[in-house]
């Protein structure tokens, strides 16, 4: 079969969930073919690495140390692929390549131009994605919207790609809103049928719509735009809005989605994964029981920004068959309450705003057994706490928050000593940590290794190995060479679990195999109750 290209754009309004539409289409083809995702970002940051979360949602990173944005969170998470760095592109990324071919002399005795030589550079970025991974569907998802002048070159991209590889063998898929005004009470296509009109003129005719909308869209709404976009009436799907992102492809499915796919992409046949899905998902909306588990970060005012960490405590929700609610900590405001609270996690961070209050929280947790899991800045902050007040290192810091602190028992990685750049250079990706036997995270993985994605520039200083050790922390998982740090942990006997991560678990973890140390969390705080 000739591989087949899915391209996603989106019109009306941004936000309308084009990458879970994607992914659900993905998952939905994905048990019987080979699909890779590949996604388009417009801005001019080579990667959303150097982006504060609180405005991009968290910086998700894959195995091969790519920092890109969290819809390769969900791409992972629906496809069970494993995603690479080369599979986004940013015009950041995209101009930076055009700069070095030029320079390099590959465009010798020509005028370098937006169309044809970006926009076939990056159309041959998708044929050669496409064949060194030998999907058989790629998916391709533009960022942004129709119109904005940061997208235009992918739009001209995917037309160029379409007639190299064929029509038939480009499906486009245009994600858009039926309002249903206040007053109004009445769908409205309007918008849809502008935003189409929008893609026509560039050259797209779109295949198949999906308009998000609040409740299933009507057959006189369908005709209409099936009508005014020239297509029919089942190309026509409903994005019903859903309080679970993994009801969608369910949703896209019950309105008979493989059968369209099938058919418009000439492909035989479809296995699914769908009734696993769904009896977890019934597994969590039965859910008799319920926890709280409070999380403690700098960046709460957008949830986006803790994305997987958020994904993560959803799968355990439906393994474990419990609801869980979130409560958020601002910990750059002084006080906190942990009244009623079943377990607590201390995220990722960066910087010196709200790690007194990390800290205190930590030391709540380990003297009252509260549940505790610390990701990443949240095992650093951990062995301060530790330091502090059970080793008697008064003054003890991480020394990105105090460099001349008396115990730096969080110290510069020495890898990164003279880093000075910032885009991309931390210590990213996958990495393989050793685990001692016999620890909670030992038993909890099955296994005496554990892979997990890393995104640090600090470690635990070697200098204070033996003093936090002695004490009674448990280093149950260290770095090959025995210098890092990767997992630490309290004796079961003085505390149900008391767990730290350097790593980012969150990252990895699916609604099929929830991450282990997110499991042994909601584990211990069902426990606690
Ligand atoms: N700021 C810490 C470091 O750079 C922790 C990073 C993180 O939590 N992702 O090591």
């Amino acid at each position: 079969m000739s591989r087949k290209y899915i391209v996603f754009t989106g019109g009306v309004l941004s936000g309308l969930g084009k990458g879970i539409a994607a992914a659900s289409i993905g998952n939905i083809l994905s048990p019987t073919y080979k699909v890779i995702p590949i996604k388009c970002d417009g801005y001019l940051n080579v990667d959303p690495g150097t982006m504060n979360p609180i405005e991009h949602g968290e910086v998700f990173v894959l195995d091969d140390g790519g920092e890109v944005d969290m819809d390769f969170g969900h791409y992972e998470r629906f496809l069970g692929v494993t995603c690479k760095f080369d599979w986004n592109l940013t015009m950041g990324k995209v101009f930076d390549r055009i700069r070095e071919k030029e320079r390099r002399g590959d465009y010798l005795g020509k005028t370098v131009q937006m169309i044809p030589h970006v926009s076939n550079f990056i159309r041959d970025h998708f044929l050669r994605v496409g064949e060194e991974t030998q999907a058989e569907v790629v998916l391709i998802e533009i960022g942004g919207t129709v119109g904005d002048m940061e997208n235009e070159l992918y739009i001209e991209a995917v037309k160029s790609l379409s007639r190299k590889v064929g029509r038939e063998n480009v499906l486009f898929v245009h994600l858009t809103y039926v309002p249903i005004p206040s007053g109004v009470h009445e769908q409205k296509s309007k918008p849809t049928q502008q935003s189409v009109s929008l893609l026509r003129q560039k050259g797209i005719e779109p295949d198949i719509i999906i308009a998000r909308c609040s409740e299933m869209l009507s057959d006189n709404i369908k005709n209409k735009i099936a009508v005014s976009c020239n297509l029919d009436k089942e190309d026509i799907l409903t994005g019903l809005d859903v309080d679970n992102i993994y009801k969608v492809p369910l949703v896209f499915e019950n309105q008979g989605m493989s059968k369209l796919l099938l058919k418009r992409l000439d492909l035989s046949s479809n296995t699914s994964l769908l009734p696993e899905w769904e009896r977890l998902i019934k597994q969590r909306e039965n859910a008799e029981k319920q926890i709280t588990i409070a999380i403690a970060g700098k960046y709460t005012q957008l949830e986006d920004s803790y994305a997987s960490i958020i994904e993560a405590l959803h799968h355990c929700e439906s393994l474990f068959s419990v609801k869980i609610k979130l409560k958020w900590i601002e910990t750059s405001e002084g006080s906190f309450d942990l009244r009623g609270i079943d377990g607590v996690i201390v995220p990722g961070g960066f910087g010196s705003r709200g790690v007194e209050g990390k800290i205190n929280i930590i030391k709540h947790c380990r003297e009252n057994k509260v549940p505790f899991l610390g990701l990443c800045y949240g095992l650093q902050l951990a062995v301060v706490e530790f330091a502090r007040n059970v080793c008697c290192l008064e003054g003890a810091n991480t020394t990105e928050v105090d460099p001349s602190c008396l115990y730096p028992v969080i110290d510069i990685l020495k890898e990164q000593k003279n880093i000075l750049d910032k885009g991309g250079t931390m210590r990213l990706g996958c990495y393989v940590a050793n685990l001692k036997s016999n620890t909670m995270v030992n038993s909890l993985y099955c296994s005496s290794e554990a892979l997990e994605r890393h995104r640090h520039r600090y470690e635990v200083n070697p200098e204070y190995h033996k003093i936090l050790q002695d004490h009674g922390l448990i280093f149950s998982g260290l770095s090959p060479d025995g210098t890092l740090v990767e997992f630490i942990e309290l004796s079961k006997e003085i505390h149900p679990y008391f767990v730290a991560t350097q790593a980012h678990p969150e990252l990895k973890s699916s609604l099929l195999n929830p991450a282990p140390l997110f499991k042994g969390l909601i584990e211990a705080s069902l426990k606690k109750r």
